[in-house]
């Protein structure tokens, strides 16, 4: 009996580990480094696409890294208003931020191409030229100016013209108006006789409401629903002119990106451009339902913007747009030039690819 007493105790020993066997519960392995980051965003909490994807983008980080890097995100407003983004993660006042690099044209005029320009790049363009056509380097190249690393976080795809109190029949119909139009559009806007104001989206429907502007450009029907443009406009235009393909972008401040881990690293950079897909997704497949939710229960006159003023506006926005190589930075030239060159190829080439193909496809 007392034989099989301790031939029993060796074998517990043994399977719990307690004899020579390898050990596996970790004991040893110094404690996991935990980042606690903040992510400041210029979008209202939780607003559908554009306020979500940084939420999930926060998710998918610390489902990657096990936990090690934990971001908590803030909506526009929570620790700084909307347009000061770009400034406190500069400053390192939190460690990262999501928005759109046109907001800061006041500062920065050329970020602006990486963000959109008026009649520039789609989306399927944008990530081309960033991903695999130098724009991101370029990007990266602007941004270390002011302690930034900038990645790709999200693209609404083409937005519509925007929200008129008003029908626009001709360019006189533009006179005098106060729209909300951001970036260079808002500049093309003011050319051709409007009065452009850069607000945050969650202060466009109360300035629509009161009369503190007469139009207003946001994004398309799943966002623009969200907002309730319908109930302050009657008359919403479409082709976005001033935005085929805005990129959003993920920017962190350099000493903060530093002190990350390669791994760490890598995982913000996947995440970022996991977002930077997905988003575009989110777009495509909630544009349609909310449009036909738009004209059929709200009773929106939907409208083309007159070739005319098209044509006008188009004139407008290329002079603009050249106007922002001016100067002597050469890096500047570097990135205007990287983009016209782009451009005219993919334009060519998207002839007989993407327009050649929607066109015989037809309905
Ligand atoms: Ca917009």
């Amino acid at each position: 009996m007392r034989n099989l007493g301790l031939l029993l105790m060796t074998l517990v020993l043994v399977s719990c580990g307690g004899g020579e066997a390898p050990a596996v519960s970790g004991e040893t392995a110094a404690p996991k480094k935990v980042y606690k980051w903040r992510m400041v965003t210029t979008w209202p909490k939780n607003l559908p696409g554009l306020g979500t994807a940084p939420e999930r983008m926060a998710d998918e980080i610390r489902r990657m890294s096990d936990g090690r890097l934990d971001i908590r995100v803030y909506g526009a407003g929570e620790v700084v208003p909307a347009l000061e983004v770009f400034e406190a993660v500069s400053q390192g006042t939190v460690q990262m931020g999501h928005g759109a690099a046109y907001y800061w044209k006041g500062k920065v005029p050329v970020a602006q191409f990486f963000t959109a320009v008026p009649f520039g790049l789609t989306a399927q363009e944008m990530n081309g030229w960033l991903l695999h056509g130098g724009g991101l380097e370029l990007w990266r190249e602007l941004y270390d100016r002011y302690n930034l690393y900038p990645i790709p976080g999200g693209n609404t795809g083409v937005q519509m013209a925007g929200w008129f109190n008003k029908e626009i029949n001709s360019l006189e119909d533009m006179q005098g108006l106060k729209m909300r139009i951001p970036g260079l559009g808002g500049e093309v806007f003011e050319a051709i006789g409007g009065t452009a104001i850069n607000l945050p989206g969650g202060e466009i429907f109360t300035s629509m409401q009161t009369g503190v502007i007469d139009a207003t450009e946001w994004v398309g029907p799943y966002n623009d629903l969200a907002f309730g443009l319908h109930q302050v406009a009657k008359y919403y235009y479409y082709p976005g002119w001033q935005e085929a393909g805005p990129t959003l972008e993920v920017i962190i401040n350099k000493d903060a990106w530093a002190e990350l881990p390669e791994d760490l690293q890598a995982i913000v950079e996947s995440a970022s451009l996991a977002a930077n897909t997905d988003m575009l997704a989110e777009y495509t497949a909630r544009n349609n339902t909310a449009l036909r939710e738009l004209v059929d229960n709200h009773d929106v006159e939907l409208r083309k913007l007159p070739d005319d003023v098209l044509e006008a506006i188009k004139e407008v926005a290329k002079e603009k747009t050249a106007e922002l190589a001016a100067g002597d930075d050469e890096l500047v030239q570097r990135i205007f030039d990287s983009y016209q060159q782009y451009r005219e190829g993919v334009i060519e080439y998207h002839e007989i690819s993407e327009r050649a193909y929607i066109n015989a496809r037809g309905s």
